[in-house]
Order: structure tokens, then C-alpha cells, then sequence
């Protein structure tokens, strides 16, 4: 009985120590897996600036841009929001962030947006032309269709209120009665406005393995200028699917060139998980900005977002045909 307040203090003390031993070895691999933004923004030739009223920090470069907030653990890049390893941090006046977030998520925007990937595959050999032999149907032919955003993530928003899961929803909508039409297997992440996550949707795609994907997102930039579409795949270019990502892409891009008013953003590569870690061919556009008064007068008619659907719907055709001339 004598030793029992003996055992008790021991206890209290070993678990004190473990505590603090946890949280240092925690604070210790933070700090040895950080980097401060300033050494990013100076790595990628970017601008880092404080927005003291908001107590967030802005990197950017051209029409591109991330967002911290320090103890906060999403980083938005281009208004899309990125989980990382840990909260970003203030130290000695600088903001930390995990450094698997510079070399995944900031890296791969910031440096292939300027790089030019035209050289990879001829161009005039994926251009849409008029005899694209639109009455070819679709057979034994599927495609995952992935309307960005949903639920309580409303994606970007537009000065005036317009929400991007909405014309996202709207666009997938159209795309997949064009697509059912033709023949097409059609599979949508979401038909509705609810919330979906990231690996809800990987895990819809690796499960049904469909024979093609497309994930459709409007854009947003802080500067009003940034217009047009865009059109992602992975950088992954080791995967096997990385050639037929890229050319479906390229045939996208060349409807959209062809039938849209649309300034022509290219063909980009993003680690954007949706893309990247999906095993089938996969694109993600940027249908246009929803942050430019133009792009954002264009796509609220009813009529110019049928058209988009019908150039997503186009560029999987051609795509089709050219692999089964292939084979
Ligand atoms: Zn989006």
C-alpha cells in the first residue's frame, strides 16, 4: 500500500514527459519539413505579399495564386482548396508551410503554367475538322464525368453572387445527354448540388474505370484581366494512361478553339488529384474565368454553356475515333 503514491507520481511523470517528448519530436519534423514562403515565392519567380486586415498571405505570378493562412491547414490555389500535412506557421516574422505542398501542389502550377508542353505531341495531327465524321456513334465506349465543387463547397464565386458547383453541375448536365445520345456510357460523380470529396471521386473513377474522364470546373483569378479556358492533365507523364490524357486534351482544346469565342489558355499539367491520381485518361478544363466580366457574361447564357458542353462532347468524340483507328 506505501508504494501506491510512489506509483502514481511515477505515472503522472512519465506521462508529462511523454507529452512534451511528443510535442517537441511533432514541433521537429515540422519545422525540418517546412519552408518559408518567402524562399518559395523567390524559388518560383513569384510575389509574396501580406494582407494585413485578412492575416493571410497571397503568392503570385502572372494570372496564378495561392493563399495562406497561418494555423489554418488549407492552402486555396486558383480558389481550390489543398489540405496539407500541417497548418501553416509564423516564425520570426516569416509563414512556414510543409514543403511536400511547395514541391506537389505550388510547384507544379507555378512552373508548367510557363512551360510550354506544345512541342510533345504534332499539332495539326489533333485538330477538330469539319469532317470529323460526327455520325459515328459511341460504342462500348464510357465516360466518368466529374462536375467540380458541390454542396457546402461552392468553388469559385463571381462578383455577382454566381456560384461555380452550379454552372459546373449545369455544363456535366448537358454533356452527359450529348454524350447518351451518341451512344455513350455516361457515369457523373454528382447529378446533384451535394457535397462529393476528392476521394470520393477518385474512388467513383478507379471503381468503374471508365474509358475516359472529364472533370469540369470554371476558374477564378485576383486579377479581372485572366480570361479564357484552359485545359489539365497530370504531370505525371510516367502513367500509363499520361499519352491518351494528353491527347484527348489537345482534341478538347481544339473544339473549344474552334467553336468558342474563348481566349486559348493551352494545354496545362497539375497535380490536381482529380487527374492525377485517377488510372484512366483524364483532363480537367477550366471552362473560362469566372472572375472576368466578359468570360462571365458569356457563360451565363444558357446557350454559350450548351456550347461548351457540346466542345467537351466534341473533343471525347474525336478522341474516340482517332483510338479506334488506332487499334
Ligand atoms: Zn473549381
Amino acid at each position: 500500500m506505501s508504494h501506491f503514491p510512489c506509483l502514481i507520481f511515477l505515472l503522472l511523470v512519465c506521462l508529462l514527459c511523454g507529452c512534451s517528448t511528443e510535442k517537441k519530436i511533432d514541433t521537429y519534423i515540422q519545422e525540418n519539413n517546412s519552408i518559408p514562403l518567402s524562399q518559395v515565392a523567390q524559388e518560383l519567380s513569384a510575389n509574396l505579399s501580406w494582407d494585413v486586415a485578412e492575416h493571410k498571405a497571397y503568392i503570385q505570378k502572372e494570372d496564378y495564386y495561392a493563399v495562406i493562412q497561418p494555423k489554418n491547414d488549407i492552402i486555396l490555389i486558383q480558389g481550390e482548396p489543398y489540405r496539407m500535412d500541417f497548418p501553416a506557421y509564423l516564425k520570426n516574422r516569416e509563414v512556414y508551410i510543409p514543403v511536400r505542398t511547395y514541391l506537389q501542389d505550388l510547384k507544379s502550377i507555378f512552373f508548367y503554367q510557363v512551360k510550354n508542353i506544345e512541342e510533345e505531341i504534332p499539332e495539326p495531327f489533333y485538330k477538330i475538322e469539319n469532317s470529323s465524321h460526327p455520325e459515328v456513334l459511341f460504342q462500348e465506349f464510357s465516360v466518368m464525368i466529374d462536375p467540380g465543387h458541390g454542396g457546402k463547397d461552392t468553388g469559385a464565386i463571381a462578383k455577382n453572387g454566381t456560384q461555380e458547383k452550379n454552372f459546373n453541375l449545369d455544363i456535366a448536365t448537358r454533356l452527359s445527354l450529348l454524350l447518351q445520345e451518341k451512344g455513350a456510357k455516361v457515369f457523373i460523380s454528382r447529378n446533384q448540388d451535394y457535397f462529393l470529396s476528392l476521394d470520393q471521386r477518385i474512388a467513383f473513377a478507379n471503381q468503374n474505370r471508365p474509358d475516359c474522364l472529364v472533370s469540369i470546373h470554371l476558374n477564378s483569378a485576383l486579377t479581372p484581366k485572366a480570361s479564357g479556358f484552359e485545359v489539365w492533365i497530370s504531370t505525371n507523364s510516367k502513367s500509363r494512361q499520361y499519352s491518351s490524357s494528353l491527347m484527348l486534351a489537345k482534341f478538347i482544346r481544339s473544339a473549344f478553339q474552334k467553336n468558342t469565342p474563348l481566349a486559348d489558355r493551352g494545354v496545362r499539367k497539375n497535380a490536381f488529384r482529380i487527374i492525377h491520381e485517377s488510372h484512366v485518361p483524364s483532363v480537367l478544363v477550366e471552362c473560362c474565368f469566372l472572375s472576368n466580366k466578359q468570360d462571365l457574361e458569356w457563360v451565363s447564357k444558357e446557350e454559350q454553356r450548351q456550347k461548351l458542353a457540346h466542345c467537351i462532347m466534341q473533343g471525347i468524340h474525336a478522341y474516340y475515333i482517332h483510338r479506334k483507328k488506332k487499334k
